[in-house]
């Protein structure tokens, strides 16, 4: 499993109400969308299939 590690600074111009935001898969490098509630979760690429872990920093 892989892992996406957010940098703090990237909630500071994220609302309250945005609930969803893309990533770029470590893998294929394709982005994608994900929830924020996906956080601490794991997620699929929809891309390459591969398993990636959403951890924020903080
Ligand atoms: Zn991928």
């Amino acid at each position: 499993m892989a892992g996406f590690e957010f940098d703090d600074s990237v909630f500071d111009d994220i609302s309250n109400e945005l609930e969803h935001f893309e990533v770029d898969c470590p893998e294929c490098e394709n982005s994608f969308e994900i929830s924020i509630n996906d956080i601490g979760e794991s997620v699929t690429c929809p891309h390459c299939g591969l398993e990636i872990l959403i951890q924020s920093e903080s």
